[in-house]
């Protein structure tokens, strides 16, 4: 079956006696039991509900998983993996990722005994040289955020054995659409389904899949445990949300292609790896089946920056991206302001850096609009002095 298919063929109720095409809705927080002594399949939902289920094991299936486990946000699915990690262990992490999983490695984890590294993990060298002994966890984002940068999944996951290290990859920018880290290698997927899975802005969840029945137990305690399960009516989204991840996806990404090909020449330093001209093309095309529809870019001051977001019309100004709908931003202002600044000078992280996601409105108007915010930036007399992708 091929993927676009799949994300519809699925059992949507299984053990229902009234056969709904729709996933029903559980709402129930606790399950009547057989009997004192005997336990049902469900008893109580942070345990386990009936809608989750269905949810878990679609994703599941769509990452060639053994199980997948949903949470009630991307940085609740990315904590559940850390909950692996005992005091003295050490976490090796991408120098370039989303701003809420360097608060959680920072703030969090490094109180309380994980020793949190970072290095450039798009460089293979780079990254052999930064892991130690106690090195358990190496964790990266497919294409890093917002930078873009593409990591060598099997190299990394190569490593990570070496060592006797686990890979985590955040494939959040690209879903298991495009991309399915476990057959290249990784340990545990994690996606902030916020974004593409659920594609609509109106949900926030997390997903974790592993393909190791042992490290599936271990999330299941945790999920049980830690009680940070995803709620059921965020499930029946979720699910409604994925029927049509394929669909909106090849729309997303052949508008984001074609802005960025139009982009380029207009400003500084676009970044896509779906362009041919992008350093991660190559490598992604061996790993991916497309780039998603994220790209970035800068003008050369913030103001400048600034004063484009704030001309866009069709674009809103928000943070996160994956939804149908294009939004712009700031990460250094909002999706990553909690990497203080001297952290995201060091990484080299502009503070023009514009983010665009790429929503599937008919790509003619994002253009209009673009090129209209384009000209009132230049009328202000700060025109931006184009910096193709080649010679950055
Ligand atoms: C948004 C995001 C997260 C966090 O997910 P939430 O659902 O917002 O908690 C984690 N990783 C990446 C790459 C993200 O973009």
């Amino acid at each position: 079956m091929r993927p676009a298919t799949e994300l519809l063929a699925y059992e949507p109720a299984p053990g229902d006696p009234w056969q709904p095409v729709a996933a029903p809705l559980y709402q129930t927080a606790t399950f009547a039991q057989p009997s004192a002594l005997e336990n049902g399949t469900f008893d109580y939902t942070r345990s386990g509900n009936p809608t989750r289920r269905v949810l878990e094991q679609q994703v599941a299936r769509l990452e060639r998983a053994r199980a997948a486990f949903a949470f009630a946000s991307g940085m609740a699915a990315l904590t559940a993996v850390t909950r692996l990690l005992a005091p003295g262990d050490e976490l090796l992490a991408s120098d370039d990722l989303y701003g809420g999983s360097y608060r959680l490695f920072s703030r969090l984890l490094e109180p309380r005994g994980i020793r949190v590294r970072y290095a450039d993990l798009s460089d293979l060298d780079a990254t052999r040289a930064a892991m130690g002994p106690r090195t358990r966890l190496v964790h990266v984002e497919s294409i890093s955020n917002p930078l873009l940068r593409v990591a060598d999944l099997p190299g990394l996951a190569a490593l990570a054995r070496e060592r006797e290290a686990r890979l985590c990859v955040d494939a959040s920018a690209l879903s298991p659409h495009l991309q399915r880290p476990l057959e290249l290698g990784a340990d545990f997927v994690v996606h902030s389904a916020t974004k593409y899975l659920a594609g609509h802005a109106d949900a926030t969840a997390g997903v974790v899949s592993v393909g190791d029945a042992a490290l599936a137990e271990e999330l299941a305690f945790v999920q049980n445990a830690e009680g940070a399960a995803l709620a059921p009516f965020e499930c029946l989204l979720l699910l409604r949300g994925m029927a049509t991840l394929a669909l909106r996806l090849e729309r997303q990404q052949a508008n984001a292609l074609e802005l960025a090909r139009w982009l380029q020449p207009r400003v500084r330093r676009l970044r896509h790896p779906g362009l041919e001209s992008d350093p991660g093309h190559a490598l992604l095309r061996r790993q991916a089946a497309g780039a998603g529809a994220v790209l970035s870019f800068e003008t050369g001051s913030l103001e400048r920056s600034a004063a484009l977001v704030d001309a866009l019309e069709l674009f809103t100004t928000s943070v996160s991206f994956g939804s149908v709908r294009s939004t712009a931003s700031l990460p250094c202002r909002m999706s990553h302001a909690s990497i203080p600044p001297q952290v995201r000078r060091a990484r080299r992280l502009p503070e023009d850096l514009v983010r665009l996601s790429i929503g599937i409105e008919d790509v003619r108007d994002l253009r209009d609009d673009l090129e209209q915010a384009l000209h009132v930036v230049a009328q202000r007399g700060a025109s931006i002095e184009p910096w193709p992708a080649a010679r950055g």
